[in-house]
């Protein structure tokens, strides 16, 4: 993967193999002339929580991208890189072509979608993604600018995801499970999991108005017990307490949540309220009388800084709540939704199908593959996700392998090259290509900043 790697070729070749790469040479036996990688034309989603202007990754990934100006009464959400039809990438052979492409606003006949490009050239996949998800690629890679929070959502798994999609199909649009990982480009926040069972007996003495919407008995059997190490007891009285609260009346709601912030407000003039106080008055401004205010109480309130990730596997719990970051999926936008939002929610499925999982999630700092990339690998076989910051005039190589990825530049500027045959690209913010199977990268940082990017492919293990 590394420079040196191509004048110590003993080394390297053994490099190669403990990373899982092939070596050039072995490649070039396995495959004459893969497909070469293609500049990709992406789309962008402007939901209500994204940040604006300049302020937002998105906004500027996307102008760097499309060629478009950024619209500054425009939240910026979203940058969606893949084949997913609710946003899906477009190839498009250069630069001038994407900003023809954002001039016109609409989408020009003949432009091709990335799936349909892979569906006619299967082999950029590789044979063993071929074997194991059938002609389309595995995951969705996307970065997110977060203004204010997203709703508390859980993903479901293969099994039930196929049953909702069955039965409610405009709502739940995939028949696929959703496993995801961020990994933070700025301070990012996240409520993932629920809180372990001595925290649950902290929040439910501490907070009363818990208590006044479950019920003193549901509360005591927390409070009271010495004895709850059972893991199958927690669970079920957690999930009996979760959905009480999720459950409750909207009037009884609509009393409570001004109740909770009035209290506080005035406890905050006597002490420092805790993070997770702060958090819920913070919510409470964003979405009112909205009983996920409340239930942030229950979940593990997560503060990553660049470069610190977490993974979020099915029916598990969590709300993204501030900044920006990288995250990558299975390819699916399957999301059952409970509070903090004013969209469709579903507060009877997602109490049913959650873990009840408590405790405080993995945080995943990346592991070093080369001086300048450090790898994530959550335990999903659909991704893997590898972040490269390369210092100015600095080159790096990633080896050619037998499945595709994404490549995004988030930041500076340099030069991209591709072997056999040679070709030089130049690369800055924004540009996002897709590498298919077998193609050897070398990326080479501009004289005055580094680069900043990252590549998203299927899980290593799959290839092992
Ligand atoms: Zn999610």
């Amino acid at each position: 993967m590394a420079d040196r790697n191509r004048s110590r070729p003993r080394l390297g070749l053994r490099l190669c193999l403990c990373l899982g790469f092939r070596a050039p040479d072995q490649v070039e036996e396995a495959m004459e002339a893969p497909p070469r990688p293609l500049r990709l034309r992406c789309s962008v989603q402007n939901y209500d929580w994204g940040r604006f202007g300049e302020e937002s990754t998105v906004a500027r990934l996307f102008e760097g991208n499309s060629g478009s100006e950024i619209e500054l009464g425009r939240p910026y959400a979203e940058f969606w890189m893949g084949t997913h039809e609710s946003g899906p990438s477009f190839v498009v052979a250069s630069p001038e072509a994407a900003v023809a492409v954002a001039e016109a606003e609409c989408l020009a006949p003949g432009l091709v979608t990335l799936k349909k490009w892979i569906g006619e050239n299967p082999g950029a996949l590789g044979v063993k993604v071929v074997q194991k998800w059938g002609k389309n690629l595995p995951f969705l890679f996307k970065v997110l600018s977060v203004a204010k929070a997203l709703s508390i959502q859980a993903h479901p798994d293969k099994e039930l995801a196929r049953m909702l999609h069955k039965m409610r199909p405009s709502v739940y649009k995939d028949p696929n499970h959703k496993p995801e990982m961020a990994i933070a480009l700025t301070e990012f926040r996240a409520l993932c999991g629920f809180v372990n069972i001595e925290e649950l007996k902290d929040v439910l003495v501490g907070v009363p108005e818990i208590t006044e919407l479950i019920g003193n008995e549901e509360a005591s059997k927390i409070i009271s017990s010495k004895d709850l190490d059972g893991y199958l007891d927690a669970k079920a009285v957690l999930r009996s307490i979760f959905t009480k609260l999720m459950s409750a009346s909207k009037e009884a709601v609509l009393q409570l949540v001004p109740k909770l912030k009035d209290r506080l407000d005035v406890e905050s003039k006597i002490r420092t309220l805790t993070e997770k106080e702060q958090l819920v008055l913070l919510l409470e401004k964003q979405y009112q009388a909205d009983v996920g205010v409340i239930a942030a109480f229950l979940f593990n309130y997560v503060k990553l800084s660049p470069g610190e990730a977490v993974y979020i596997g099915s029916n598990e719990p969590h709300a993204y709540i501030s900044g920006d970051c990288i995250e990558c999926m299975a390819a699916s936008d399957n999301v059952v939704r409970a509070g903090l939002t004013a969209k469709y929610i579903d507060v009877q499925t997602l109490c049913s199908m959650l873990t009840y999982k408590q405790g405080f999630p993995e945080i995943l700092r990346g592991v070093p593959v080369h001086s300048y990339v450090s790898r994530y690998t959550p335990p999903f076989d659909e991704f893997e996700v590898d972040r490269c910051l390369l210092p100015p005039k600095e080159s790096v190589v990633f080896s050619a392998i037998p499945g595709p990825s994404i490549f995004v530049i988030v930041a500076g500027e340099g030069t991209m090259r591709i072997s056999s045959p040679a070709e030089e690209r130049k690369v800055s913010q924004g540009d996002v290509f897709f590498v298919p199977a077998q193609n050897e990268i070398r990326l080479i940082a501009g004289a005055d900043a580094p680069i900043h990017l990252y590549r998203a492919g299927v899980n290593n293990r799959v290839f092992g």
